[in-house]
C-alpha cells in the first residue's frame, strides 16, 4: 500500500529540502487539501452529471451543445469568481448507419465503426477485393497494382502499456490511411481497431484527407473482426467485403472553450491552467475521455475553492472545445489569449482516462527542477513519483510549450485505457471511482501548489 508514508512525513522530507519554495502555511493548507480530497464524492458527481444528463457530444452535434449549457451551469452552481465561454467554429461530421459484411468466400457480418471525417458510400456500399497490408509503411511501400481497385485492410494491432506509448505507431494508419490507400487506387479502407480490448467493439477516431488525392470511406474492424477476416484472407482465395457507411460532413458550427477561474489574491493576472475537453466520441458517453478529466479539473479547483484559503495565482480551469477533431478548441483558445501566453505560470492537462495518477513530469526551466522535486515529495503519499522534464502537458496544451508556456503532465495509469477508448463501451461504469478520487485529489494539491509557488518556470527547455 503506497500511501501508508504519511503527509507529515513528506512535508518534513519538504521542508528540510534546501530553501523551501512555499511558506508554512501553504504547506499546512496542502495537507488539509489532501484529507479534503480523500474524502470527497465531488469529481465523480460532476463525471455521473454529464455522461447521463448530457452522454455522447460530438463537436457541432445537439449532444455537444447541451454539453456547453451542462458546463456553464455547472461551474456557476459551483460558485467559481468567474465563468464565461469562448466561442469556436468546430466542424460537424455526422456518423449515420456503418455496415460491414464478408460477401465472399464466407458470407458473413462484420462489426465496424466510421472513422471520424469519413466520406459515405453509395446505398449499395462499396464492394471490392480486400488487400492486407501489416501496417502504414507496407502499403505505403505496395506496387499499384497490388492496391488498384480493392479494399486496403490495414491490419496492425496495438500493444499494451501504462504510459499508452503503444498508440503513435498504430493511430497512423487511422489518420493517414485513407490517403495512402487511395493514392494507389484502392476504393475504401479498413484498419484493426487501434485498441488493446479483444471485445467486439470497434474503435472510431479521426481520419484525414489531403488535397488533391481522392477521398474514399473509412471504417475500423473490432479487433475480433479484424482476426477473423485476417484468417480468411490466409486460405489463398479473394475475400470480398461489401462495406456502406451514411456518414456526412454537415458544415461549421459554433462551439465554445468554457472557463471557470478562482481569481488569485496577490497575482490575478498569473495563470495556473488546468485543463480538459469537453467534447468526446458519439458511440459511447465519453466517461474516461474526457468526461474523467472534465471531472478532476473540475473538482480540484473546487476543491480549493471551497477550503477558503485563496490561492495566489489565478488557477483558470479550460473545458476546451473539438479535441477530437483535431485541438480546434485548443488552436482557438491560444489564438485568443497570445496576448497573456507571457503570464501563464504553468499548464496540464487530465485526458486519459480516470487514473490514478502515478508520476509528476514537468518542462520547467533547470533552476526550477528541485521546486519541481518537492512538489513531487508533497505528491509521494497519494502514490505518485517524479518523473522527467520533457513533457508536453496533454493534447490540448501541447501547443502553449512553442510559445513558452512550462506545462506539467501527471501520468494518469492508461493500462486499460485504450480497450474502451473511442468506444461504444467508455461508460461510466468502466471509471474505478477510487482512482478517479486519487487523480483528483493529485490536481487539487498540484494545482494549489503551483498558485502559491514562489520561483519562476521560465525560459523553459525548447521543444524538439
Ligand atoms: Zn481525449
Amino acid at each position: 500500500m503506497r500511501l501508508t508514508l504519511t503527509l507529515s512525513a513528506a512535508l518534513l522530507a519538504a521542508q528540510t529540502a534546501l530553501a523551501t519554495p512555499f511558506s508554512d502555511s501553504v504547506l499546512q493548507h496542502t495537507e488539509e487539501l489532501r484529507h479534503h480530497a480523500m474524502v470527497s464524492h465531488q469529481s465523480w458527481q460532476i463525471l455521473e452529471s454529464l455522461t447521463t444528463e448530457v452522454g455522447p457530444r460530438l463537436p457541432g452535434t445537439d449532444g455537444d451543445k447541451r454539453a456547453v449549457a451542462w458546463a456553464k451551469q455547472t461551474l456557476n452552481e459551483l460558485g467559481f469568481d468567474r465563468v464565461y465561454a469562448e466561442p469556436v467554429t468546430v466542424p460537424h461530421w455526422h456518423r449515420g448507419h456503418a455496415k460491414a459484411s464478408i460477401t465472399a468466400p464466407f458470407p458473413q457480418p462484420l462489426v465496424i465503426s466510421a472513422l471520424g471525417n469519413s466520406i459515405g458510400t453509395p446505398t449499395a456500399g462499396v464492394e471490392a477485393d480486400v488487400v492486407a497490408f501489416a501496417d502504414l509503411q507496407q502499403l505505403i511501400d505496395a506496387p499499384r497494382a497490388d492496391v488498384e481497385g480493392k479494399i486496403v485492410f490495414i491490419d496492425n494491432k496495438m500493444e499494451r502499456y501504462r504510459d499508452g506509448r503503444g498508440y503513435g505507431p498504430v493511430v497512423k494508419a487511422r489518420g493517414k490511411g485513407a490517403v495512402e490507400a487511395a493514392r494507389k487506387g484502392a476504393v475504401a479502407m479498413m484498419l484493426r481497431s487501434v485498441g488493446t480490448d479483444s471485445h467486439r467493439f470497434a474503435h472510431t477516431g479521426m481520419m484525414r484527407y489531403a488535397d488533391g488525392v481522392t477521398q474514399i470511406p473509412a471504417a475500423a474492424l473490432s479487433n475480433p473482426d479484424a482476426d477473423q477476416l485476417a484468417r480468411m484472407l490466409k486460405r489463398s482465395q479473394p475475400v470480398r467485403v461489401n462495406l456502406q457507411l451514411g456518414s456526412e460532413d454537415r458544415g461549421p458550427q459554433t462551439s465554445y472553450n468554457v472557463i471557470a477561474e478562482i481569481t488569485g489574491s496577490h497575482y490575478p493576472d498569473e495563470i495556473v491552467l488546468i485543463g480538459a475537453h469537453l467534447d468526446s466520441w458519439d458511440e459511447g458517453t465519453g466517461a474516461l475521455d474526457d468526461g474523467a478529466g472534465v471531472a478532476i479539473v473540475t473538482a480540484a479547483a473546487k476543491h480549493i475553492l471551497e477550503r477558503g484559503k485563496r490561492p495566489q495565482r489565478t488557477i483558470r480551469v479550460v473545458l476546451f472545445a473539438a479535441e477530437e477533431v483535431g485541438l480546434v478548441g485548443a488552436k482557438a483558445y491560444k489564438a485568443a489569449h497570445q496576448q497573456e501566453l507571457d503570464k501563464f505560470y504553468i499548464a496540464a492537462e487530465a485526458d486519459f482516462g480516470a487514473g490514478p495518477i502515478y508520476r509528476l513530469d514537468s518542462r520547467v526551466n533547470d533552476s526550477a527542477l528541485p521546486m519541481m522535486d518537492q512538489v513531487a515529495t508533497l505528491l509521494a503519499p497519494l502514490g505518485v513519483a517524479r518523473g522527467g522534464n520533457t513533457s508536453w502537458g496533454g493534447p490540448d496544451v501541447s501547443i502553449l510549450p512553442e510559445a513558452g508556456v512550462p506545462v506539467a503532465g501527471l501520468a494518469l495509469d492508461g493500462t486499460d485505457y485504450f480497450d474502451f477508448h473511442h468506444t461504444a463501451d467508455d461508460t461510466l461504469d468502466k471509471v474505478d471511482p477510487e482512482a478517479l478520487r486519487q487523480s483528483t485529489a493529485v490536481y487539487t494539491l498540484y494545482a494549489w501548489l503551483m498558485a502559491n509557488a514562489q520561483q519562476p518556470l521560465r525560459p523553459i527547455p525548447p521543444v524538439e
